[in-house]
């Protein structure tokens, strides 16, 4: 039967019903990003509270819209880590809540996997795509490369030695006096900008590997704002041509790392960032690999992924315990796999 997914990790409150061949029956996310603008940052004990207000109406509009009853159900999937703590533990409650009460089988999903999985939705690449692959995770939370080698079976070949990517631009964001969170800001700002006008460094450039590190240039960001002679759209553009080439040079190091990849897939919300697209396609056309970037609202956190992973995780009859705990720490390389 179909599987219901819940997704409560961050700031997102999210609900989707997929059929088991992963065709979307309904979907829905609320974003509680408002909520917490004014805190310039996601404050923890808000999310959770949100979490637990939204996630009934979310769940019961996607099962409405779907035309099920939960005991129409095969499998309940719900984000458990990593992450907010207060928010996993609401939306894994609530799955193993829905789950129990209908004799259905549960699945502990883990929020990076179901970012690294999301390629293989039906429909988005022709066949799907298949292992292995590798996969740029560039979100808020997160920045990774990663060696996708089959179902529970990561690779994690470099990470951020400080800042994560997003975090990057809204850092860069708030310094040029920009909303939180500040990418799509940036993003908009940059193209009234001249990149050449504003040397900034590019971290990492070059070196072996395919770690990433964003505190230098955020530190030149804010020397060349506090200075006062650069323009704010020169400085957003020069910061974002910065990321470009960074990103670009480090997927060209993991390429290499990642012997036998069929293509390069990126994800999280910096995903939407058209530099950075373009930066990536050019990397995969070096490479004779195709870029998979899903489209931004699948980049950015939903429910469709959750789902989708739960179902992958079915059919190889993986599934978890009523007293699995949620994990705000959850490394990709500690899962289980068939
Ligand atoms: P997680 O890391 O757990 O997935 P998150 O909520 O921080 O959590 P996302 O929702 O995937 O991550 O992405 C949000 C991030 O993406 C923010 O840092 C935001 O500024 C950035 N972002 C969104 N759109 C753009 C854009 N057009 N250009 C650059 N950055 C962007
Ligand atoms: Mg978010
Ligand atoms: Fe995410």
């Amino acid at each position: 039967g179909p599987v219901l997914g819940i997704e409560s990790s961050c700031d997102e409150t999210a609900a989707a019903v997929l059929a088991p061949d992963g065709a979307v029956l309904a979907e829905a996310v609320f974003s509680q990003t408002e909520d917490h603008a004014r805190f310039g940052g996601v404050v923890p004990e808000l999310a959770a509270r949100a979490h637990l207000l939204h996630l009934p109406g979310l769940v019961a509009g996607v099962m409405g819209r779907a035309g099920l009853l939960p005991r129409d159900l095969g499998g309940v999937a719900a984000t458990s880590g990593p992450g907010l703590i207060g928010g996993l533990i609401v939306g894994a409650s609530y799955g193993k809540g829905i789950a129990m009460a209908n004799g259905l089988p549960f699945v502990a999903v883990n929020h990076l996997e179901a970012h690294a999985l999301t390629p293989r939705l039906p429909g988005l690449l022709p066949g799907g795509a298949a292992f292995p692959y590798l996969l740029l995770l560039l979100s808020g939370g997160h920045c990774q490369c990663v060696a996708v080698e089959g179902l529970g079976r990561y690779r994690r070949l470099g990470t951020t030695l400080d800042d994560a990517v997003g975090e990057a631009f809204d850092k860069a964001a708030k310094l040029l006096g920009l909303p939180w969170p500040g990418g799509p800001h940036l993003e908009r700002l940059a193209k009234e900008g001249d990149a050449s006008r504003v040397p900034l460094p590019r971290p990492l450039l070059g070196r072996q590997g395919c770690d990433f590190s964003f505190s230098g240039l955020k530190t030149a960001v804010a020397q060349a704002v506090a200075k006062g002679t650069a323009a704010p759209a020169d400085i957003a553009a020069a910061f974002q041509a910065s990321v470009a080439a960074v990103v670009a040079d480090r997927a060209r190091h993991a390429l290499a790392m990642a012997p036998g990849a069929t293509a390069l897939v990126v994800s999280g919300g910096v995903a939407a960032n058209s530099a950075v697209r373009e930066a990536l396609a050019c990397v995969a056309a070096g490479a004779g690999l195709p870029l998979v970037a899903p489209p931004v609202r699948l980049c950015t956190d939903n429910a469709v992924m959750v789902a989708w992973a739960g179902i992958e995780r079915l059919r190889a009859g993986l599934t978890d315990p009523w007293d699995h705990a949620p994990r705000p720490r959850w490394p990709l390389d500690e899962l289980a796999a068939p």
